[in-house]
């Protein structure tokens, strides 16, 4: 809190009419549906090549104004994060580790050939947005407010280099449960045609396109009536990287946890991170490494493997049930240790339990 106290007022509120009025703002709260509603504020900031980052402020949310010829538009020069503010029982309003998505959100600039945005700059946009709009952080179970930062290329130009203007953003959409009966298990289509990242690409930084091109393959995944698509990597084939917007971990009989391994082609998510650390501080074996799709249909088949998850920030845990592609379709029914971790986690992230680590802020 002291370093939230420094930081805050980096981005000043620019006067301006207030877009909702009490009413509409609990309606709204009272119907969340991922995405679609948003508070009445956003943080921007602007960086000239010549002057660097400057202008910043919290201005009312509303349309933006952009040239047609405006390089995000046509060469994709974007990145983005996606973290959560949550209400705790006492009403204080709580991030967890937002450090971490401002380090990511500059590993993805340096990829994307964007300027870099001081992480003091980044978090005190959460700050100051979260403080603004403070009354839009809903306080039901399971519900946040969902915080969008992204910066992207603004400059009218049309020539295919790193663009001279450079805008970031901050938005923030009150999100409801993920699953409000409970955790729901999820089906899988594991494509084998089509590949999120390649080696040397842009599969670490989390930027626009690596989405639009998973967009397909998720369409086909769900005309095969799964939830969901898993990529495999594009070098073998075989090993399991990562599904459209979360990571994986599959839980042996024997309690060791695995997850692939960072290879420069998955997002290396924070909610990935977090747990595993939860999980070697509750003893259990944990291993980063290659986990390939013949193994785990064959761990799944002897009952070597128990459980497979996904995690990342929007559903925080979700157990996969069912796993299908091209020649196997295989349930998975166990969810203890998935179970076990979602409550731990959610636990620290709603403060219903003490965090020794230091990550809510
Ligand atoms: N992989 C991808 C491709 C993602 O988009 C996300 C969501 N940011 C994740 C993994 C999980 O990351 P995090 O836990 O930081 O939300």
């Amino acid at each position: 809190l002291p370093e939230a106290d420094r930081l805050a007022g980096r981005f000043p509120v620019t006067p301006h009419p207030l877009p909702a009025t009490q009413a509409q703002r609990a309606q709204a709260l009272g119907d969340l549906h991922f995405g679609r509603v948003f508070s009445d504020h956003m943080a921007h900031a602007r960086w000239t090549r010549d002057g660097g980052w400057d202008a910043h402020e919290i201005r009312a949310y509303g349309d933006l104004t952009l040239s047609p010829a405006a390089a995000v538009l046509h060469y994709g020069q974007e990145v983005f994060e996606g973290i959560k503010a949550y209400r705790h029982d006492d009403g204080t309003v709580w991030t967890f580790r937002p450090r971490y998505n401002a380090a990511r959100l500059n590993l993805s600039c340096r990829r994307m050939a964007l300027p870099e945005l001081p992480e003091e700059d980044f978090v005190a946009s959460l700050v100051d947005l979260v403080r603004t709009d403070v009354e839009w952080v809903p306080s039901g179970e399971g519900e946040s407010l969902y915080l969008r930062p992204f910066a992207f290329a603004s400059e009218a130009f049309l020539g295919v280099r790193a663009a001279e203007l450079v805008d970031y953003y901050l938005i923030a959409s009150p999100s409801g449960a993920y699953f409000p009966n409970g955790l729901k298990p999820v089906s899988i289509w594991v494509t084998q045609d089509y590949h999120r990242a390649g080696r040397g690409g842009t599969g670490a930084a989390k930027t626009g396109g690596n989405y639009a091109s998973s967009l397909l393959p998720q369409r086909l995944a769900a005309e095969q009536g799964c939830d969901q698509v898993c990529f495999l990597d594009d070098v073998t084939g075989d090993n399991l990287e990562e599904l459209g917007g979360m990571n994986l971990m599959v839980v042996d009989a024997d309690g060791t946890v695995r997850t692939p391994r960072l290879t420069g082609t998955i997002l290396e998510g924070s909610t990935r991170s977090a747990i595993l650390r939860l999980l070697l501080d509750a003893g259990r074996t944990v291993v980063e490494t290659t986990i390939s799709l013949e193994g785990l249909l064959e761990g799944i088949a002897s009952g070597k493997v128990r459980e497979v998850f996904a995690c990342g920030t929007a559903a925080v845990v979700v157990p996969l049930g069912r796993l299908r592609g091209d020649g196997f379709d295989v349930t998975i029914k166990g969810a203890e240790v998935t179970h076990e971790i979602h409550d731990r986690l959610t636990g620290i992230q709603y403060g219903r339990v003490p965090d020794p680590y230091g990550w809510m802020y």
